[in-house]
């Protein structure tokens, strides 16, 4: 499948593998169309093979049958997935109020997230509480205005209220093309480019219709003053030549959605299968890779001392695979294949066969195999590195919350309740 921004991907890369990772989560009152858009993803990511349909109860991520009778997601799941050369690890988080718990956890190992909202209802109670949970950890989100399709949809309403309930700055990056039912695509408001998809579900790129155009300038106009106003390097070059040039419109937003300043905004409709595609290229242009993020921050045990020689029971661990390993246990679950315990590996690297520490629990825990979770299928791997999320087979005792770490440098994660997301400026 194609991206649909290719000016927006040139801008990313270099040569470290790490920038080409997002280890992402959608977040989502119930019933705004989480599950749909995982499927959605997974299916144009080319990670499932088969659409799955959340009524029929085929989807690959609810795949606990007790979550498929109820019809919410109940845990979460990890599923790596590809995109514009970039690999995109999505951990699913629970949208239901009951399982907070497992959205802090699954909150802890996200460097971005994908926040979903309903193009009818807007920000709903839900969506608040757990907007403000990724506040608490300092996670950068876009968010994708779903269901427009739906009567009764609107696309300002719905950024009015999060502008109102969220208490941040919606950056709205697209034009909806058609209302409701006869919704179609959108005018991409950086490129000035319009994408529309066939009821089939593939997208065309081309130019703005002539209807559109002077609302598409105005946006576009109210897109670069927004971000003028909040990025000095914009409001210079805004300042001298009254306009952005969309380099430098694409770096603001990066920017600004890495610090949590603002929040670019996209829309579509995931039942439809539109908007899909431009959501995983804002995905890759604006949220953070693991390289982005602070190093994670841990305590550790026995006397050590910094440089000044003053006592310091905290240690830092950058994500460098070259770094002693350290990585946290988020998830464990039992399958067929055997007791999956799901990590995120922040730095170090982690090979088959090598012993670890539960450093909590101060026991020995054996890597047996590590796997990297499709939606249908896992791959094994030899070894995983910092910013990977993968699943490990062979570790007998670690729960959720878990510290796994190298025996020689031992280390407690602490929740990265009030990181910072570095600022990269352009
Ligand atoms: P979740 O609870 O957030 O995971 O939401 P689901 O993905 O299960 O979606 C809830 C309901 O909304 C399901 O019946 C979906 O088929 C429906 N839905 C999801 N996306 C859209 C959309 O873009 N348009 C419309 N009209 N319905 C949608």
């Amino acid at each position: 499948m194609r991206s649909t921004l290719p000016t927006v991907r040139r801008t990313r890369g270099g040569s470290d593998p790490l920038a080409t990772v997002r280890n992402l989560g959608i977040l989502a009152h119930v019933d705004a169309g989480k599950t749909t858009v995982t499927e959605r993803v997974l299916f144009l990511t080319g990670a499932t093979h088969k659409r799955g349909e959340v009524h029929d109860g085929t989807t690959v991520t609810d795949f606990d049958p007790q979550e498929r009778d109820r019809g919410i997601t109940i845990f979460a799941a990890a599923a790596s997935c590809d995109w514009a050369g970039h690999r995109i690890n999505l951990i699913d988080t629970p949208g239901h109020v009951d399982f907070a718990d497992e959205v802090e956890r699954a909150l802890r190992v996200l460097d971005g997230a994908i926040a979903v909202f309903d193009a009818v209802a807007g920000v709903e109670p839900q969506s608040e509480s757990v907007w403000r949970q990724a506040d608490r950890h300092g996670v950068p989100r876009i968010a994708f205005v779903n269901k427009l399709d739906r009567a009764g949809a609107d696309l300002d309403t719905a950024v009015a209220s999060i502008r109102r309930r969220l208490h941040t700055v919606p950056l709205v990056v697209q034009l909806p093309i058609g209302r409701e039912d006869g919704f179609t695509g959108v005018v991409d408001l950086v490129t000035m480019r319009a994408l529309t998809w066939a009821d089939g579900g593939e997208v065309q790129d081309g130019q703005v219709p002539g209807g559109l155009l002077d609302e598409a300038r105005r946006r576009r106009r109210l897109l670069e003053e927004a971000v003028a106003e909040l990025h000095p390097a914009a409001l210079e070059e805004f300042c001298a030549r009254s306009a952005l040039r969309e380099p430098t419109l694409v770096a603001a937003l990066r920017d600004l959605t890495r610090s949590g300043e603002a929040v670019v905004v996209l829309c579509g409709s995931a039942y439809r299968n539109r908007g899909i595609e431009p959501l995983l290229d804002a995905v890759v242009a604006y949220l953070p890779s693991p390289l982005d993020v602070p190093p994670v921050r841990g305590s550790v045990t026995g006397r050590h001392r910094d440089a000044e020689g003053v006592e310091d029971r905290t240690a830092e661990r950058p994500a460098d695979p070259a770094a002693p390993f350290a990585g946290l246990v988020f998830k464990v679950t039992s399958t067929a294949t055997g007791r999956l315990t799901f990590l995120r590996v922040y730095s170090g690297t982690i090979r088959k066969g090598d012993t670890v520490l539960d450093a909590g629990a101060k026991r020995s825990e054996r890597i047996g195999r590590i796997l990297r979770m499709r939606a249908d299928r896992h791959t094994e791997l030899e070894q995983a590195v910092a910013g990977d999320i993968v699943a490990v087979i062979g570790v007998k005792a670690s729960r959720a919350g878990a510290t796994l770490c190298a025996a020689s440098a031992p280390l407690v994660l602490e929740p990265p309740s009030v990181a910072e997301p570095v600022v990269s400026v352009a």
